[in-house]
């Protein structure tokens, strides 16, 4: 007999009949002999409409009633899964997260999970219960609800499993495991029978949207068996392994893209020690995340021009931040572009191997593609181009790495 946790996302739960779908996979485990507990999303397009509301009745909504508001999608879909898991003769109850309880941070629209009493899930499971709970929520220590940010489900159901010592954590999605790149895209992509967690985590920080980056990070450090597969066929899927578990380690694992960061260029910033702190110092305190940073070195004019990337929700209030702050700087004028994407290839093989990033570089200027922007770490390298020609840039750098699947 094995403990399994098994998560299924927003499309597998979208509407009655594929709940009652779930439900029978839930049961084949079951049957097996398992001990099963079950993590739902909300349904699918669900949250999206959820926050649609907070925006449109306040657009600075309060967090915590965000949370209120937004955590219902999921409090729906665990109800109804228990109720088509019962109609299969079967015993079974959810549990909201303030129930189990979740205890999250206070960090409300984006808070991380501390721990998961796991005392009525571990009693029900002895007793033959299936245990259902909804994804993406948890309480805080003042009893409010809160929610852990987008696709939070995946790291619920990896910290579920890390509670109740799971022997594994079965993430049943709408693709039938990690591809090399978003199949969705690239439709000649490659699905992968295993990856590094090391590589997952990459790539999910980096757009791969088929797992949070959170769930990875947790299950890479708590040790978790994470498996990728598919709600809607029987394909085996793709398992997160450690990397001494792969054989035959291929140069490039995937390549993904994002579509939410913005640049921003600081023009005739005076070049002298201390001026880039004082550019980033206000932005981290207004909490805005900057990811990639260009400065050039002045030659003659004594000045220079930085430029970065920002989460494209948080472009406002970086500019908002710099205009701020342009008498104790002394620049000359910002701008600012939103219509562009991060594109990058990961790959543990990068270690080992030198001109992968040429690779890259060239494959792009062949098709005229400028890169705005680079930033590179042991295992990946990303770069920053215009916005329109994403899908172009990722086709062809599947092509040049190699990944393409024989047609
Ligand atoms: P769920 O609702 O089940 O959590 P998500 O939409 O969050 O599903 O994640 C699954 C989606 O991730 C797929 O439909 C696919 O378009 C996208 N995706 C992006 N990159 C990859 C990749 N490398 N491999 C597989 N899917 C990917
Ligand atoms: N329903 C939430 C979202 O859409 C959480 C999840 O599905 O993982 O972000
Ligand atoms: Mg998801």
């Amino acid at each position: 007999m094995a403990r399994i946790v098994m998560k299924f996302g927003g499309t597998s739960m979208a509407g009655i009949e594929r709940i009652r779908g779930v439900a029978a996979r839930v049961k084949a485990e079951v049957e097996r002999g398992n001990e099963v507990a079950v993590v739902v999303s909300a349904m699918a397009g669900e949250t999206d409409r959820l926050v649609g509301f907070c925006r449109e009745a306040a657009p600075l909504a309060d967090p915590c009633e965000y949370d209120v508001v937004v955590a219902s999608g999921e409090q729906v879909t665990a109800g109804l899964l228990a109720i088509a898991l019962q109609s299969l003769g079967l015993k079974a109850r959810s549990w909201l997260g303030w129930q189990l309880p979740v205890h999250t941070s206070a960090a409300h629209g984006s808070a991380r999970i501390e721990d998961i009493d796991t005392v009525a899930a571990l009693a029900a499971m002895a007793g033959g219960m299936v245990v259902v709970m909804p994804g993406f929520q948890g309480v805080d220590a003042a009893g409010r609800i809160t929610t852990l940010g987008r696709g939070g489900s995946d790291t619920s159901a990896v910290a579920l499993a890390a509670a109740l010592k799971a022997d594994r954590c079965d993430i049943y999605t709408d693709v039938d495991g990690v591809y090399t790149t978003d199949p969705r895209i690239v439709p000649r992509a490659r699905k992968l029978d295993r990856i590094t967690y090391e590589e997952m985590l990459e790539l999910a920080s980096v757009g791969a949207k088929v797992l949070q980056t959170r769930s990875v990070e947790l299950a890479m450090k708590e040790k978790v068996r994470v498996q990728v597969l598919s709600s809607f066929s029987d394909v085996p899927g793709t398992m997160v392994v450690d990397e001494d578990e792969i054989v035959e380690q291929e140069l490039i694992a995937g390549v993904a893209y994002n579509r939410n960061e913005a640049k921003v260029t600081v023009i005739g910033v005076p070049d002298r020690p201390g001026v880039v702190a004082a550019i980033f110092g206000p932005l981290a305190e207004a909490n805005v995340n900057v990811d990639m940073i260009v400065q050039n070195i002045a030659h003659t004019t004594r000045k220079t021009d930085v430029t970065f990337t920002v989460p494209r929700t948080e472009l406002v209030l970086s500019l908002d931040v710099l205009a701020r702050i342009r008498g104790d700087i002394g620049y000359e004028e910002v701008l600012s572009d939103d219509a562009v994407a991060k594109i990058s290839v990961v790959g543990v093989g990068m270690r080992s191997h030198a001109g992968v990033a040429v690779t890259m570089f060239k494959a792009l200027a062949d098709r005229g593609i400028n890169i705005q922007a680079i930033t590179t770490s042991e295992i990946k390298v990303s770069v920053l181009i215009a916005e329109e020609y994403t899908e172009l840039a990722v086709r062809v750098l599947h092509t040049a790495y190699g990944l393409d699947a024989a047609a």
